[in-house]
């Protein structure tokens, strides 16, 4: 009862009930070159050491017969209107693996090639969209935000067709395959499929399946557990954006088939780190003007998705008082998260009252002043009594610091102080926490632009560099690393969907 898909490049709906996947193998590629491994990360899954043969796997070639490869339906909400089926237009799942910790890790490629649920497009990745993504959800697993991971980045040896955003010309661009890991690529989405479709069997088998596979803590039975599921996905979903928020994370494509049923960072495509601090920053310029995925707007959009969340799992749980009294303390929940981030990021061992009025001065701080996120709390942590402040932070400002502005810099750098007087954490303890919280490297627009550049050109010195950079992301490994996005790129900050 397996579907057969078909390649054709016509949608194909999906007509199998009780199935949510076809069969695929990926498209195989001719002239496949290694760019970069995970060793580490090789190591960890149970994968092993890469030999020079490992690179046909890499892109998707030879695979033994043993290998049942594989993509999967989801449905989603996207820009917030129902899009019906989508899938896995451009992942192929390899399968599983089992460490010897018995830790089961997915494995799939993403650009190997088009599936059932391709729709038009080709089922391909160029270089620019998968060094992004293999950049960035490393730098993201090492900042400590829950994440899939990258094992691989591979050049295919084939050109890919894309029609650049800027001119409407389009243009040849190298293909790149990068193989990702994480626990389950499960979404939001795979949800809604099985709800909009009426398949309330076996939407409950998937309910059931995730339970079991990666909410093993919930232990109740009947409506219940699927209570206790719906709240533990808020909750992992709540801390995903304080996280993002953390370290000014903006994903830019928050639809709900980017949305991880397992609380992870899923789909990096026009994604960026925020540089000057701008609750309205998007990095998605096909989400312009509606700015309905900007930095700001996270923690509300989330909620909007986990409604819909909410909708697909009403058939299992039948209660629309308690869908919506969770919905609203997600609200709650999540203000409150974000509180607590934002005073770890000041050195503040706990909320007080008078901290709203400290928060909300800081904002208009960072907007006035436009400070750059990462380098105001970078130069806030080396501040002392005999500091200059406008040595310490005319670097980390985008206008620059005159004398009214240092004024206003100046009566916040008081504020901070005293504030911390109140905390009943040493000054050590304090400054420990700020320096936990608040990473010294961030994998900005601009340095990934000029990584894939160099790659294009053949070189790896600077993909080398970012590479250890983002794995010790809370040291300051190179000073260079250490500095606000060059003005020459001030029109790098955003992408179109990749
Ligand atoms: P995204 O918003 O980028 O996560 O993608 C939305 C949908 O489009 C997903 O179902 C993707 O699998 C699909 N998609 C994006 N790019 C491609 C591509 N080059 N080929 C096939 N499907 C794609
Ligand atoms: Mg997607
Ligand atoms: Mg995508």
């Amino acid at each position: 009862d397996i579907f057969p898909g078909d390649l054709s490049g016509n949608t194909v709906q999906r007509n199998t009930p009780k199935v949510l996947f076809a069969t695929v193998k990926p498209a195989g590629f001719d002239g496949p070159k290694l760019i970069a491994f995970n060793q580490a990360l090789a190591e960890e899954t149970g994968l092993g050491r890469y030999e020079d043969k490992d690179l046909d796997f890499l892109v998707g070639n030879n695979l033994p017969d043993n290998v049942k490869t594989y993509a999967t339906a989801y449905a989603g909400h996207q820009f917030g209107n129902w899009a019906g089926q989508l899938g896995d237009g451009r992942a192929i799942i390899a399968g599983e693996i089992i460490n010897k910790d018995g830790k089961k890790t997915e494995i799939q490629w993403k650009g190997a090639g088009a599936t059932p649920y391709s729709r038009h497009a080709d089922g391909r990745a160029v270089l620019r969209s998968s060094v992004r993504e293999y950049l960035m959800s490393e730098a993201m697993y090492h900042l400590g935000v829950p994440t899939t991971r990258a094992l691989s980045l591979a050049f295919t040896g084939e050109d890919v067709v894309r029609d650049m955003m800027y001119n409407g010309n389009p243009q040849l661009e190298k293909g790149a395959v990068v193989i990702r890991t994480a626990e389950s690529f499960l979404r939001f989405g795979h949800f809604e499929l099985l709800s909009a479709q009426r398949e309330y069997n076996t939407l409950e088998d998937l309910a059931d399946f995730t339970i079991e596979n990666y909410y093993p803590e919930i232990t109740t039975d009947g409506i219940q557990k699927y209570k206790d599921f719906f709240e533990k996905i808020c909750t992992r979903t709540a801390d995903l954006m304080t996280e993002w928020f953390r370290v000014g994370f903006v994903h830019g494509v928050m639809n709900t088939d980017n949305m991880s049923v397992l609380g992870l960072t899923i789909d990096y495509g026009p994604y960026s780190m925020m540089d000057e601090y701008d609750l309205n920053f998007t990095p998605n310029t096909t989400d312009l003007p509606g700015r309905r995925y900007a930095f700001g707007q996270q923690g509300q959009i989330s909620q909007w998705n986990l409604w819909q969340l909410a909708n697909a799992l009403h058939p299992l749980i039948k209660d629309e008082k308690f869908l919506e009294d969770t919905l609203n303390q997600y609200g709650t929940y999540f203000w409150e998260a974000h509180d607590k981030v934002l005073c770890r990021k000041f050195g503040f061992e706990e909320l007080l009252e008078s901290d709203e009025e400290f928060f909300t001065n800081w904002q208009g701080l960072m907007q006035e002043l436009q400070f750059d996120y990462t380098l105001f709390f970078n130069q806030l942590e080396k501040l002392n009594s005999d500091s200059d402040l406008k040595t310490l932070f005319e670097n980390a400002s985008y206008v620059g610091l005159n004398d009214e502005r240092l004024k206003k810099l100046g009566d916040f750098a008081k504020k901070h102080e005293a504030r911390l007087t109140l905390n009943t954490i040493s000054k050590e303890e304090s400054s420990a926490l700020m320096n936990r919280s608040n990473p010294k490297f961030t994998l900005r627009n601009y340095l990934l632009y000029e990584c894939i550049e160099e790659i294009s050109m053949g070189k790896t010195e600077m993909l080398e560099k970012l590479t250890r950079a983002l794995e010790n992301p809370y040291q300051e490994l190179y000073p260079e690393f250490s500095a606000k996005r060059p003005s020459a790129y001030d029109d790098t900050t955003g992408c179109s969907t990749l």
